[in-house]
């Protein structure tokens, strides 16, 4: 997992496509298309790569002008998983892709 060693963007990117909630908390994205900033687990959709930036800290986000995600709340990384599982959940109600 990414600790406090700079952050590999690979790895980011990585956990991103995964959806890798184990992630959370350990940095956000921040899409330039939209000017909104996400947790790795974001049930929204992926945006290209090369939209990507990646923050260690929501702040570093938020002072770079992007604004929380309304799906996953980055703002609340540090609450409880729960959130995040209950947003899963109701998302895989209208998905079919294998879990
Ligand atoms: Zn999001």
């Amino acid at each position: 997992m990414i600790h406090e060693e700079p952050l590999n963007q690979e790895q980011c990117w990585q956990a991103i496509v995964t959806r890798d909630r184990t992630a959370n908390g350990t940095f956000v994205f921040a899409v330039r298309s939209t000017g909104i900033y996400c947790r790795p687990s974001c049930p929204a959709r992926r945006p290209r790569r090369e939209q990507v930036i990646f923050f260690r800290q929501m702040q570093e986000a938020e002072a770079a002008q992007f604004r929380p995600c309304r799906r996953c709340y980055p703002q609340y990384a540090s609450a409880p998983e729960s959130q995040a599982e209950m947003i899963e959940a109701s998302l895989s109600l209208y998905s079919n892709a294998p879990r």
